[in-house]
């Protein structure tokens, strides 16, 4: 079965119509603040969700995609293939070593996540030119991704960061507190400069800056403690 919108085309199981609806009714709530970030007016074509109830559905296709030839891994939920979005249904995802804690609303956000890379491709002038780095930055930051909120410093070599990033430790977090840190230091038009061209970054500079940036923001909060503490005490 399918419903779709606008935007999103979702095709699932009967037995998971409510959640399909529930699921498009939310992201319809979502799509018009994402697209507007990039100044889309309309995508090229609707966005697929695949919605599995079967995991062994979902493991064939990851095989096929030639990811996994070896082993399917546990862990791994959701998947774009061709732009589609293929993802295990929320009590599948939920069964996944790792996943157990995923509430609806972390659900919500690994597909509007998706959804981000989607638009921002549409603005990429080299498609073949993802850093990673900045992509994923900006999918979990306006995913609202929060749980990659770490406040952490970066300590891995940034190039590391750009060119392993999938097998960095904590590339998400850093990848979450690079894009707040652009998002917060760069107007809308030069943030969307940046995301046009991310290969032209300069990794290094990027981390110091964001690791400046971090200790500033800690520094603020402690001050702002003491001083909210003066307050009481007075
Ligand atoms: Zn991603």
């Amino acid at each position: 079965m399918h419903i779709e919108n606008d935007v999103f085309n979702i095709e699932f199981n009967e037995k998971d119509e409510p959640f399909a609806k529930d699921i498009l009714n939310s992201l319809a709530n979502e799509q018009g603040r994402i697209m507007g970030f990039f100044g889309l007016k309309k995508l090229p074509k609707k966005v697929e969700i695949i919605l599995y109830n079967n995991l062994q559905d979902f493991i064939n296709l990851r095989t096929e995609n030639g990811k996994y030839p070896e082993r399917y891994q546990g862990w791994n939920v959701a998947t774009v293939k061709n732009g589609d979005i293929h993802i295990l249904n929320f009590d599948l995802y939920k069964n996944a070593p790792q996943h157990e804690d995923t509430t609806l609303d972390d659900y919500k956000k690994v597909l509007l996540h998706e959804f981000v890379h989607a638009c921002h491709e549409e603005i990429l002038l080299d498609k073949n030119n993802m850093p990673a780095l900045l992509m994923e930055g900006i999918a979990t930051q306006l995913a609202g991704q929060t749980k990659y909120d770490l406040n952490r410093k970066i300590d891995c070599s940034p190039q590391d960061l750009v060119r392993k990033f999938y097998r960095v430790k904590y590339s998400y977090a850093y990848a979450y507190e690079i894009m707040g840190y652009l998002m917060e230091t760069n107007s809308h038009e030069d943030l969307l400069k940046i995301l046009r061209e991310p290969h032209k970054i300069d990794a290094f500079d990027l981390v110091a800056k964001t690791n400046s940036y971090l200790e500033n923001k800690q520094e603020c909060k402690k001050e702002n403690k003491n001083f909210n503490k003066n307050m009481l005490e007075r």
